[in-house]
């Protein structure tokens, strides 16, 4: 089949291009590389099956293809914090476009929302039908709230087009491919860890996050693409192994065996402190079990890191 990958330059899009490459379908792949990489895609450009258009999703756009995963969105807090107003056109005008195609070629959807819909969560660990405690007016809204109003519009198409949609909240993911300047706090760590640089801990570092592998997402996407039961979600994915931002620090010192220190710095405005994915509904429904372990992901990712960061 052909897939449309909007973002599919970017960290998560270009693992799935590989993936959806591998298993014999026909790749296109949308971005405006505000955030995604060239370097990310360079290896399927010899690929016949795989097609590069450069293109920014809140405008609108014409394809011809069989599936869209809607990727397209800068992702990271500094990235997204950037230029907030345009990354609320990212989301909302974005998946206008996105819908509109979908229900123009009468194909299916699969969007990637995200753990930030919760807000600041007070329910611990997270379920798909706890409503979150967003603040509309905070430095994360352009985010927190575009994501929000993103889900809303998939589920009004589904509701008044019948478009088939498939809706995922992803929680932190780390891997290969990622931006060293991403500014996330895997890639901020381990670059620190390899340089002998501080690592930069915000806040007293009490905060938890949960992390998964890219591998173990992309096979989430996966299951849920090849899902024919009529499931729409929205469906938590992630891992829900949890560490304090400090013990995952020293995780990653251990790991790189790196001897930098830790470096507590103003926790930013409006983080989270809690973050963990209630998974019941991803196992029931879709038979989705993250499978790679932290050290092992962790082993991985610096060794690309290595690779592309200069020491
Ligand atoms: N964080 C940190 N040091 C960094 C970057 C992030 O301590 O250099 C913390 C951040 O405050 C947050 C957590 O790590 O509590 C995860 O941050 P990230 O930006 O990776 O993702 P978020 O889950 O906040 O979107």
């Amino acid at each position: 089949m052909r897939v449309l990958v909007t973002g599919g330059a970017g960290f998560i899009g270009s693992n799935l291009c590989e993936r959806l490459l591998a298993s014999g379908n026909e790749v296109l792949c949308m971005d405006n590389f505000y955030t995604g990489s060239k370097n990310n895609i360079k290896e399927f450009l010899d690929n016949p099956s795989f097609e590069v258009i450069r293109h920014d999703i809140s405008v609108p756009f014409n394809i011809e293809a069989d599936f869209i995963v809607n990727l397209a969105c800068p992702a990271s807090v500094p990235h997204y914090q950037k230029d907030p107003l345009k990354t609320m056109k990212d989301n909302v005008f974005g998946i206008f476009n996105v819908m509109e195609n979908a229900r123009r070629l009468k194909i299916p959807v699969l969007h990637t929302s995200t753990s930030e819909v919760y807000g600041s969560p007070s329910v611990h660990p997270q379920p798909e039908n706890y409503n979150g405690n967003v603040n509309p007016v905070s430095i994360r809204s352009c985010y927190d709230e575009g994501k929000r109003a993103a889900e809303t519009i998939l589920f009004d198409y589904n509701r008044q087009y019948k478009t088939e949609i498939k809706v995922i909240r992803v929680f932190n993911t780390y891997g290969p491919k990622m931006l060293e300047n991403d500014g996330r706090v895997v890639s901020n760590f381990i670059v620190q860890a390899l340089k002998g640089e501080d690592l930069t801990v915000y806040g007293n570092g009490k905060q938890t996050r949960s992390f998964c592998y890219v591998s173990d997402l992309i096979d989430g996407i996966i299951l849920f693409m090849n899902d024919k039961s009529g499931f729409n979600g929205p469906v938590n994915m992630g891992n829900n192994y949890e560490f304090t931002i400090e013990d995952f620090a020293k995780l990653v010192l251990s790991v790189t065996g790196s001897k930098s220190k830790l470096k507590f710095i103003d926790l930013p405005k409006d983080d989270p402190i809690q973050r963990n994915p209630d998974l019941t509904i991803a196992k029931k429904m879709l038979g989705y079990n993250p499978k790679v372990s932290i050290d092992e992901g962790l082993k991985k990712t610096a060794e690309y890191f290595k690779k592309i960061v200069k020491i």
